[in-house]
């Protein structure tokens, strides 16, 4: 092997790997499954949006990329999702639970209903359960593999979003410290990764903002603006074999926004 090849077998860090991502039709998901592909992995996209879904598989070609409909409501949907993955691939050793909705940014309690606060739940934590469950159901008995969560600043504070998506997101990551617990014993690890704001359609619509808004409306991290490319490289590391001794963690790709309250800082 020359040493151009050698680097480049060092640099796909996922190869031989098998990733379920969901919500991959768009935004960080759809980064994040280019980005699994480019390193080696053979992925499946699982979302509603069927003819999103299918668009990029045809862009990264058919044979590492597929995708199958999966709503992350429903426990059946996820139960054939896993059962696809495995059936077309052998295994699964990465499952990404991304999939996930902004809501309505309605910040007055005596206005927000009881329907929607269900449904952001429904969507951003009951959706990960399934999907935590469903891979966990195949890993296990291969004693290996390592699930993530698409959580948010929004695991770790409040004000940021409405009550029902602050509710999800520090329930995911309440989930994933639960589950990277009881399934350490297998090898499995359980980690988070926590955006920022990020410019894809659930922020732009959920702040109604432009790309040009989005981008470090209130970041502390100056000269640089997050993508969906820089949070798909976090699930990456969690994703990887780089990151084997790393679990119950909730990774922060967040230039620093959460540790510092602007209204009390002594920094200029
Ligand atoms: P996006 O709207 O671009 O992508 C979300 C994807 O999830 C879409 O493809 C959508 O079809 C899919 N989806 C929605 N409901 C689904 C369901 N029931 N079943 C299956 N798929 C479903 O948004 P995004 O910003 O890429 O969001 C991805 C994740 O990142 C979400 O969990 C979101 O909460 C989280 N997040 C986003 C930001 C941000 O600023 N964009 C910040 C922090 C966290």
């Amino acid at each position: 092997m020359g040493s151009m090849e050698m680097a480049s077998t060092f640099m796909r860090r996922l190869e031989g790997k098998v990733a379920l991502i969901t919500g991959a039709a768009s935004g960080i998901g759809e980064s994040t499954a280019r980005l699994f592909a480019k390193h080696g992995a053979k992925v499946m996209i699982a979302d509603i949006q069927d003819d999103l879904g299918n668009k990029v598989c045809q862009d990264l070609g058919q044979s590492s990329v597929s995708f199958v409909h999966c709503d992350v409501t429903k426990e059946s949907d996820i139960e054939t999702a896993v059962n696809t993955v495995v059936a077309k691939y052998g295994k699964l050793d990465i499952m990404h639970n991304n999939a996930g909705i902004g809501g309505i940014a309605n910040p007055n309690i005596l206005e927000n209903e009881k329907s929607e606060f269900e449904k952001i739940i429904n969507v951003n934590l009951l959706g990960p359960f399934l999907g935590a469950k469903h891979a966990a159901r195949v890993m296990i008995p291969k004693r290996g593999g390592t699930i993530i969560t698409t959580a948010s600043t929004c695991s770790i504070m409040g004000g940021g979003s409405s009550h029902a998506y602050t509710s999800s997101k520090h329930g995911v990551l309440g989930l994933t410290r639960n589950i990277a617990v009881e399934l350490g014993k297998y090898g499995i690890r359980v980690n988070c990764v926590s955006p920022y704001l990020v410019a894809t359609p659930l922020a732009k619509d959920f702040f109604k903002l432009d790309d040009e808004g989005c981008h470090g409306a209130y970041s502390n991290l100056k000269g640089v603006v997050l993508k969906p490319e820089d949070v798909a490289e976090a699930a990456l590391f969690l994703a990887s074999d780089e990151s084997k001794y790393v679990s119950g963690h909730n990774l922060l790709v967040d230039g620093g926004f959460t540790i510092v309250n602007p209204m009390f800082c002594m920094f200029e």
